[in-house]
Parts: C-alpha cells; sequence; structure tokens
C-alpha cells in the first residue's frame, strides 16, 4: 500500500559536489523509484555557489513527460557560523529554491554552532542531520519555519532517535531525506518510512512527515 504512495527528497548530490550521477541521471532513477519530487542540493560554499547552482537548474529545466519535480537546491556544507547568512543569500542568488544546512553530523567536524545559525535564518528551509541538536534549537527552527532532518545515511543517521525526540517536543517540523550520494541511495516511500519509523515515530507522524510537511516545503518553494 504505502509503495504506492508518492516520495518526496529533498537533499540529494550529483557529480557536481560528491556524488556519483550527473543531475539529469539522478532526476530519471529517482523518478523511476516513485519520488515525484526532488531537491538536488550538491555541497556548496563560497567557492562554487556560482557555477554549480546554475549548471543543475539547466538540467532540472528539461525534464520532460516524466512525473517527477526537480529542484535546483543547495547544501551549504562547512561554511563556519559567521559567514552562513551570506552563504545562504549568495545560493539564493545563484537560483537554489531549496536550502540545506550541513548540521553538525555525530561523524563530521562540523563547527559547533552551525544548528543555531542555520535555524536562526529563517531563509534556510532544511537542517540536515543536526546530531545532538538541543531542544533550544529546535525551538528556533519552529518559530522559523526550518524543517529538522530525518537521515536515510549511514553515519549521520547514529542520532535519529535523539533528533526525531527533541523535535517531537517541541512541536518542530521534520523531513526523511536520503542524502543520497549514488544510486542505492535513492528511496523509496515505503524505504523512507522505515526510517521514520526508526527514528522513534509513529505511523500516522511518519506518513505526516513524509507526504504533509513535504508538500508544505514544495509549496513554500514555488512548487
Ligand atoms: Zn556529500
Ligand atoms: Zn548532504
Amino acid at each position: 500500500m504505502s509503495e504506492d504512495k508518492p516520495r518526496y527528497d529533498f537533499h540529494m548530490h550529483t557529480f557536481y559536489s560528491d556524488g556519483e550521477l550527473i543531475p539529469i541521471e539522478l532526476i530519471r532513477r529517482a523518478f523511476v523509484h516513485g519520488n515525484r519530487a526532488i531537491a538536488i542540493t550538491d555541497h556548496v560554499s563560497f567557492s562554487n555557489v556560482d557555477e554549480i547552482i546554475p549548471a543543475i537548474a539547466r538540467d532540472c529545466e528539461q525534464v520532460d513527460g516524466w512525473d517527477i519535480t526537480s529542484i535546483p537546491g543547495a547544501e551549504i556544507t562547512h561554511v563556519p557560523p559567521s559567514k552562513m547568512d551570506s552563504a545562504v543569500s549568495k545560493a539564493r542568488k545563484a537560483g537554489a529554491k531549496i536550502i540545506v544546512v550541513h548540521g553538525e553530523s555525530p561523524v563530521e567536524p562540523v563547527t559547533p554552532g552551525t544548528n543555531r545559525k542555520a535555524v536562526e535564518n529563517p531563509e534556510v528551509d532544511i537542517l540536515a542531520h543536526p546530531g545532538f541538536i538541543t531542544a533550544d534549537e529546535a525551538e528556533i527552527a519552529k518559530d522559523n519555519g526550518v524543517f529538522i532532518e530525518i537521515t536515510c545515511r549511514q553515519g549521520h543517521s547514529l542520532t535519529n532517535g535523539h533528533v526525531r525526540a527533541i523535535a517531537s517536543s517541541v512541536g518542530a517540523k521534520m523531513l526523511v531525506n536520503t542524502d543520497a550520494h549514488d544510486c542505492e541511495d535513492i528511496s523509496t516511500y515505503s524505504s523512507a518510512r522505515k526510517v521514520a519509523l526508526g527514528s522513534g515515530m509513529s505511523e500516522s507522524e511518519a506518513d505526516d512527515v513524509l507526504v504533509k510537511n513535504a508538500r508544505e516545503l514544495l509549496k513554500r518553494a514555488g512548487y
């Protein structure tokens, strides 16, 4: 039953950063797995933001005859918190419709303060894999409409249970994203639902996160 539901994934990589596929191939493969909207959010900093977002957008515009919305985005990655706001506005200007910030994953040396800086900026759409996010930070995310990510990605997902508990406790909205870097990482509705349930969500919470929250973000991004 859940196999038939549309899947939405707002955090995916191509070879424009450290993924393996070109954008149009990622879009095609995601469509075949039941994805009905994806955001391509390659790692960006000041070095590459102006080049890669328009390149990704060019493939997103070519989709024809497949029932999938493909959205050019960005994942602002390892930018110092003091430079975050400037990186976010540069990504917007370059054409990113969905902005993800690479949060304080338990498996990477992300600068402490990155989670907070991200949720303080209402221009940020998603705080990805936020590790040991605090209730305070989740509260700010809720107030600013920043979605908190439950991740399918190995390593980053070690703190999914903590992230889910904190987000639920303050009523902050979540999304389930793959952070896909190759074809095997692409999810279906039912594989993403397992990750949602594994983080501690109830069945109805999981369905809300996978469908309702995803559609809310799509609408906000103008789709
Ligand atoms: Zn990556
Ligand atoms: Zn990522």
